[in-house]
């Protein structure tokens, strides 16, 4: 707890350093910590997937309805990316809105409507900016770099679209930079996840964020067989990114205000991750504005199976009823608490974390 403590007291310096030149920081002491993460237990073996299959369940939060994504490459000098991995990420979130893919989330509405088969790449961004830690699984990054580094990237970018609820940052590290998410280690790329997506509250904000360590760094801890843009590490990185997209739109702020899930807490993509389908010739399993990508199927209530399309649209999906909550036995820590910071008071005088790890099971085999 006090490793927990340190590190978020570490964050809320962090983050109020970065506003510091702009704002003045509210006098008020910061209160305990409230770091609070949620954890998918790992699954070696088999689809994260009830057996039977069930669908997915509405819980009453908010959906991403036309998201705006943004692209945070972290690459300090002397770290590395294969030379096509920016390229082919960023023509990745260019092309994946409306497509027969992405209309799969139009089916996954809260109480405004659905999400639309869209989404935007807002912008992107190098930042050669040292990491704070060594990046080596003796000194990972943690999830309070992470955030940090999302309200570093909102900081320098004034024109980008301020974070909300249509808004999610991703973090893209270098090959071979380690995360985990709190100095205790005991959830952790590669050994835990493979990336996570999760929310934190900023000045009274909702911050939407994707941890994206490089699957480079172990290229059969995370991904499954070969993609068809002859860049190995970014064809594996696609499929993660589209997990993670996916789930971001349709359960953005997961465990504390959880919109589509399983009753045992799986989003729309865990339910099929690493599995494909029928793979064309190069490798690929879809091709989106003309582009070959290979990525893992996702969940279709429609179908109750995994999939790659839903062909048109679809409207007038009524909310399911006689929901349970997922399973009081996934969350753990503290319940989050509200801060008492005034909303005027954008600088981070309060950095909340929370995480829903999504987790990337080991690869098993390829289903296809
Ligand atoms: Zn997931």
């Amino acid at each position: 707890m006090n490793l927990c403590l340190r590190n978020l007291l570490l964050a809320l310096c962090l983050a109020a350093a970065i506003a510091a030149s702009t704002r003045t920081v509210a006098a008020e002491p910061p209160l305990p910590p409230p770091h609070h993460v949620h954890l998918f237990p790992p699954v070696r073996t088999g689809l994260r997937n009830a057996t039977p299959p069930v669908n997915l369940q509405y819980y009453g939060g908010p959906v991403i309805h036309a998201g705006t994504m943004y692209l945070i490459y972290w690459l300090p000098p002397g770290f590395f990316m294969s030379p096509a991995y920016q390229t082919l990420i960023n023509r990745y979130f260019t092309d994946v809105g409306a497509t027969p893919l992405f209309n799969i989330v139009t089916q996954y509405p809260d109480g405004s409507g659905p999400p639309l088969n869209a989404s935007t790449l807002g912008g992107t961004w190098v930042d050669t900016a040292s990491y704070p830690r060594a990046g080596t699984t003796a000194d990972p990054l943690l999830d309070s770099d992470i955030g940090a580094e999302v309200l570093h990237a909102i900081a320098t970018h004034p024109g980008w679209n301020p974070p909300g609820p249509n808004t999610a940052y991703f973090v893209f590290t270098a090959r071979d930079v380690h995360s985990c998410i709190d100095a205790s280690k005991t959830a952790c790329f590669l050994s835990e996840y493979c990336a996570y997506h999760g929310s934190f509250v900023s000045g009274g904000v909702t911050v939407l964020y994707n941890n994206m360590p490089d699957a480079g760094t172990n290229l059969s801890g995370c991904s499954v067989g070969t993609g068809p843009n002859g860049d190995p590490e970014a064809d594996a990185e696609i499929s993660l990114i589209s997990h993670e997209h996916f789930e971001v739109v349709t359960d953005p702020q997961p465990n504390v205000a959880t919109a589509w899930s399983d009753v045992d807490g799986f989003e729309i993509a865990d339910k099929c991750a690493y599995t494909y389908g029928a793979l064309n010739a190069d490798n690929s399993n879809v091709v989106l504005h003309g582009h070959p990508y290979r990525v893992q199927q996702e969940w279709s209530n429609l179908i109750s199976a995994c999939t790659l399309s839903l062909p048109s649209s679809v409207g007038g999906i009524s909310e399911p009823t006689g929901l349970t909550r997922p399973s009081p036995g996934r969350l753990t820590g503290s319940p989050v608490r509200a801060r008492g910071t005034r909303e005027t008071d954008a600088v981070v005088a309060a950095l909340t974390l929370v995480v829903g790890i999504a987790w990337a099971k080991r690869p098993r085999s390829d289903k296809r």
